[in-house]
């Protein structure tokens, strides 16, 4: 049976996503380009909130699925379910899972065997490619803003 939901489907042109889209997430997106490693401040991200694709605005990850590989990418065990696809990247001599939004078909990044528990699997991410949006934060100290600030 065909479990493929009917989804909204975002298409541009190419010159309307050179116009929504910065260089670098253009590159990435539409291009299939790879950011340097260490590059996305999304490395450092650690809040809790979710993780959009950065051309259609989908949310495709969850912030409690994001774990430090090491990498040099934002890399996450889980995607939101049926917010990425996948297809098969024989470039460079090599054999990958290529990650793509399920929305507007942006490239993300690539998804590898080797990630931890419970799914064993590494999204590979590029930082460009995603934006983060806070919420949820966890109840401690960010309590205590008394109401209306910047409001007068
Ligand atoms: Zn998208």
């Amino acid at each position: 049976m065909d479990t493929k939901a009917v989804k909204a489907h975002v298409e541009r042109s190419e010159p309307e996503w050179r116009a929504t889209l910065s260089p670098e997430q253009f590159r990435v997106l539409r291009e299939h380009g790879t950011e340097p490693r260490g590059a996305s401040p999304l490395n450092q991200e650690k809040r809790n909130g979710t993780f959009a694709c950065g051309g259609c605005g989908q949310p495709l990850f969850d912030s409690n699925a994001k774990y430090e590989s090491g990498s040099g990418w934002p890399s996450f065990w889980a995607s939101r379910e049926g917010s990425v696809e996948t297809s098969t990247d024989r470039s460079y001599g090599m054999t990958r899972v290529e990650v793509h939004c399920s929305a507007c078909h942006g490239h993300l990044g690539h998804v590898f065997p080797d990630g931890p528990a419970p799914t064993g699997m590494r999204y590979c991410m590029n930082g460009a490619a995603l934006a983060f949006a806070p919420g949820g934060e966890p109840r401690s100290q960010a309590e205590d803003t008394e109401g209306t600030s910047g409001s007068r």
